[in-house]
């Protein structure tokens, strides 16, 4: 078999853990595959990293904190392959360049356009362990450039598809997909399979445990994936096609995402084409507008509120700006201390009453809702962030995902 082997910040967080994932590389190697490595950068080196940057400026130039940001990833294949030529296994290591992985030119956030897998098909026919930085790509110049936070997921599923490889195992610190965040809820069940789509919707709205990219390419190029633990033998949870899974529960879980801010636009001048405006703006920005509310219109004002993710708040403060210079918005503010709060699942489509379930669950822990929005297989809600926790267990609490 051919298999990718992604390993998390966590599971290569020092230099022991890195021996451990060599041991485990090696022993995979020595059962017959072929393997092919994608590492993370070490626990808290890229928010290290991030902070630096921070030290001096507020909002860094995007390319330099790719060629910054892509270094953590690298010491990390290159400790490994180090480690694992040790132990007698024909190991390289390689930069996202190397790794044929071109992208376009949107840094910290690109996408991946192409992969040319020859260099790791090579290599990997003449028997060597190839161990790839994930995270990274180049762009149609040369420069680096890094595929968002979380990004080594993409890296490993996108490789995987490219080598059209058998197996795509995730290794991270849990042994699998919970019905929550686990380090949240320790009642939270552990998921044998879970389909695609779903795993999408939970990873869109904040479960970090795969990076919402990867979910979706592994769906399009069809990737047998798999997320497990890199520090037991437990089998995992796999992640397959809806076909594949014969139980459809009504909720199959409650995701969390802190990681959201509020942007509150007052006295908005209501005209046809604002909206269109704003928002287009703020697209072209490259901001990620979530929930958005717009009141009734009072005296040809209206106000307008939306999310977008907490590291995009500044662009959307330079986008906001330019229309309170204009004088088509009276006054902005910004909050941070939201969180939003999802209950998911694909049976939800044709039952009425679950969301009016999560309402009165709120309303019971004395939760005030900020904003809510529903589509066929999800419920969100924004509430203060203190309340993130009280919110999510509660809610597993009542759809009883404990049994
Ligand atoms: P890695 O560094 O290996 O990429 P992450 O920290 O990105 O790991 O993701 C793993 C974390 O995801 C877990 O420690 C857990 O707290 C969190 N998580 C959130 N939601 C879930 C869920 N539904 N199931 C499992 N883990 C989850
Ligand atoms: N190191 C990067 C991050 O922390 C990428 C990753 O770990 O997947 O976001
Ligand atoms: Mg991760």
């Amino acid at each position: 078999m051919l298999i990718v082997q992604k390993f998390g910040g966590t599971s290569v967080g020092d230099l022991e853990r890195i021996a451990n994932v060599a041991k485990r590389v090696a022993k995979t190697k020595k059962e017959g595959n072929a393997v092919v490595v994608v590492v993370s950068a070490m626990s808290g080196e890229t928010n290290k990293l991030v902070g630096y940057a921070e030290h001096f400026s507020k909002n860094p130039a995007r390319a330099e904190m790719d060629m910054l940001l892509s270094s953590g990833e690298r010491v990390t294949a290159s400790l490994l392959s180090i480690a694992l030529q040790e132990m007698g296994v024909d190991a390289t290591a390689m930069s996202g360049r190397k790794a044929g992985i071109l992208t376009d030119n949107i840094h910290t956030k690109a996408r991946i356009q192409e992969i040319d897998p020859t260099a790791m098909h090579n290599l990997v026919k003449e028997g060597k362990v190839v161990v790839v930085a994930g995270f990274q790509g180049v762009n149609e110049e040369g420069d680096i450039t890094t595929l968002g936070r979380g990004g080594s997921d993409l890296s490993a599923v996108a490789i995987a598809g490219a080598l059209e490889a058998d197996l795509c195992e995730i290794y991270t610190d849990v042994t699998g997909i919970y019905t929550t965040d686990p380090r949240i809820e320790p009642k939270a069940k552990k998921l044998e399979k879970i389909s695609y789509d779903e795993m999408l919707e939970f990873a869109s709205l904040g479960a970090k445990v795969l990076q919402n990219r990867s979910v979706e390419m592994a769906k399009k190029l069809n990737v047998n994936l798999v997320t497990r633990s890199s520090f037991s033998d437990e089998e995992g949870t796999l992640i397959t096609k809806e076909e594949n899974i014969m139980e459809k529960p009504l909720v199959s879980g409650i995701a969390l995402d802190r990681n959201q801010a509020r942007v509150s636009l007052c006295g908005v001048k209501d005209r046809p084409g604002i909206a269109s405006d704003i928002f287009n703006t703020l697209a072209d920005a490259d901001v990620n507008v979530d929930m958005i509310i717009q009141t009734k219109s009072v005296d040809e004002s209206t106000n307008i509120d939306f999310t977008v993710p907490v590291g995009e708040l500044i662009d959307a403060k330079v986008v906001v700006d330019v229309f309170v210079k204009k004088g088509e918005i009276k006054s902005d503010s910004y909050n941070e201390d939201i969180c939003k709060v999802s209950v998911v699942g694909v049976g939800m489509k044709s039952h009425a009453g679950v969301a009016a379930k999560a309402f009165s669950v709120m309303a019971k822990e004395n939760i005030n809702i900020h904003m809510i929005s529903t589509s066929e297989i999800k419920i969100s809600m924004v509430i203060d962030e203190k309340y993130a926790e009280l919110a999510v267990r509660s809610l597993h609490d009542a759809y009883e995902l404990e049994k």
